[in-house]
């Protein structure tokens, strides 16, 4: 039987759910269990595949092809488990679901309403990913915060799956502020009542307390927690920020938020937890021998978590080279032909990011020119390969104006050309080439280098392709495809021969980059910029 861990928030937002959920699986995992987490968001949008990354961050993308809340990267990037559709939900999808179910006559003379109709389909899809037998544990994480108005239904879902379930089989860990207050000296236990007060309110008391800190919460304030909240002192979990989220799961079980779990849950302990693999990880993590600094070319670089994914590749593959990644953000907005020099030379590495519209891609163009000049390794992701090819056909094969039809519709020369399929597609949200797709290596080739293999498959997220009528123009140039689909013929990866590192990907590796598997592209890319800044210092 399949048991269940909510895990809310409370006093305020951005407190590191997703990173609290995703190191409770990972020990749970390590102790022999078999885990999944989902995410259940408030908004009404179907997925987030179209919200901005400005409003929302990075959107993340499953192997079968939902776009998804990038917490699930965090999920995938702990566990080295794929998730799926079915670990996203949000408001919308429930709604969808109902007034479908509504239209065809599934409730047919009764009023539908928020309860019970709208809380049946929220616990219905909180039951799914239990239901399929793989888990013993599905870790469910609720976006918002307790005493949103849009939270309410999901709140009231989880009363009511832990009253159906029982005290053993469903448990919540909410999760709190406890804020140091300079002036006093002191940390406060208030917010945390009042959150828990509130949650109350709505018939539900948590299990564990898991308390983000700055400082150490000593045993006096636990104690004092556990009387005003109703529980266990050993169920008041400390978390203090830390150096590094791939510390948090260590930060855990040192608390043993694991353990008390399991014994709520009346699961036996098993093993203590494995965490040897994770533990060299980390010890490669913060002890580099060396340091490359990458210019992270993109247009949302105000925003990190835009790029998310790719930030964490870059911390996976440091890792694995003992390599120290300094990761700068460079707006492509400001990169011109006269300052690219400036902008770009102390860099050992850039790469181009994805993205998608106009804004920005003459830089991220004139950067790449830069890079495929100057030698210094490049890696282009989706729109970044877009734009490596865009600069190869005006640069080097004399195209004049050679652009994306994203851009230019009339384009003379229209190198990167909408896909066949997506002509007609008018629909927006889950409507792209999504998800995974296979692809085969050209042996010889940097690409079949990195992965050692000549069958991979990685996800995408795109609408425009690689114009195969050039294909043969560009290869004689000496810019091959790597990479190519086998059953399309659509080009996934393209590199020069003539330059020690410059690649780029129609799909995202970095939502495939995880901290038990760094993605081959990425460590060789580091590796890549470690030869150039070594070079640059003889
Ligand atoms: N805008 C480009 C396309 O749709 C690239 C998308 C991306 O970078 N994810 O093909």
């Amino acid at each position: 039987m399949t048991k269940y861990i909510f895990v809310t928030g409370g006093v305020t937002s951005s407190l590191g759910k997703g990173i609290i959920s995703a190191s409770l699986a990972k020990l749970l995992q390590a102790r022999g269990y078999s885990v999944t987490i989902q995410k259940f968001d408030p908004y009404i949008n179907i997925d987030p595949g179209t919200l901005n990354p400005y409003e929302h961050g990075e959107c993340y993308v499953t192997e079968d092809g939902a776009e998804t809340d990038l917490d699930l990267g965090h999920y995938e990037r702990f566990l080295n488990v794929p998730t799926s559709q079915a670990n996203n939900v949000t408001t919308g999808r429930i709604y969808q679901n109902v007034i479908n179910k509504e239209r065809q006559g599934e409730y047919l003379g009764k009023t539908v309403q928020v309860v019970p109709h709208i809380t049946d389909e929220i616990k219905r899809n909180m039951r799914l990913l239990g239901e399929t037998g793989k888990y013993d544990i599905v870790i469910t994480e609720l976006g918002g915060t307790v005493g949103d108005i849009e939270s309410l239904p999901f709140i009231e879902a989880v009363r009511q799956f832990k009253w159906e379930e029982g005290a053993h089989n469903a448990i919540v860990i909410h999760l709190t502020l406890i804020p140091y207050l300079a002036a006093a000296g002191e940390l406060k236990t208030k917010p945390t009542q009042h959150s828990v007060k509130a949650l109350l309110e709505y018939g539900i008391q948590p299990d564990i307390l898991v308390c983000r800190s700055e400082r150490s919460i000593s045993l006096d304030i636990r104690k004092k927690i556990a009387l005003f909240c109703n529980v266990n002192v050993n169920a008041v979990i400390e978390s203090l920020d830390a150096s590094t989220i791939y510390d948090v799961p260590l930060l855990m079980m040192k608390e043993q938020l694991d353990k008390t779990v399991l014994s709520k849950l009346k699961l036996p302990q098993r093993n203590e937890p494995d965490m040897e693999k994770w533990k060299e990880f980390l010890g490669r993590l913060k002890n580099p021998t060396s340091e490359v600094k990458i210019g992270l070319v993109g247009k949302y670089v105000e925003l990190p978590d835009a790029y998310k994914s790719i930030i964490e590749s870059f911390v996976h593959a440091g890792s694995r080279n003992e390599c120290k990644v300094k990761v700068e953000y460079i707006h492509s907005e400001g990169i011109y032909p006269d300052n690219a020099k400036e902008k770009l030379s102390h860099l050992d590495g850039v790469l181009v990011a994805p993205g998608f519209g106009s804004r920005g891609i003459e830089g991220k163009i004139d950067t790449i020119k830069y890079v495929r000049e100057n030698n210094v390794p490049f890696f282009g992701i989706c729109l970044g390969m877009q734009c490596a090819v865009i600069e190869f056909g005006r640069n080097v094969l004399g195209l004049k104006d050679a652009n994306t039809t994203e851009i230019n519709e009339e384009a003379e020369y229209p190198v990167i050309n909408m896909m066949e399929d997506q002509k007609n597609v008018t629909a927006k949200g889950g409507t792209m080439r999504l998800g995974s797709y296979p692809c085969d290596l050209k042996k010889g080739t940097k690409a079949f280098a990195a992965y050692g293999k000549a069958h991979i498959s990685e996800r995408h997220r795109h609408r425009y392709e690689f114009n195969n009528a050039y294909l043969a123009q560009y290869e004689e140039a000496g810019m091959v495809a790597s990479g190519m689909n086998p059953d399309s013929h659509l080009v996934e990866i393209v590199e020069l021969k003539n330059h020690p590192f410059f690649v780029g990907g129609q799909f995202h590796p970095e939502l495939k980059s995880t901290v038990a598997n760094p993605h081959p592209l990425f460590v060789k890319f580091v590796a890549a910029a470690m030869e150039f800044a070594k070079k640059k210092t003889k």
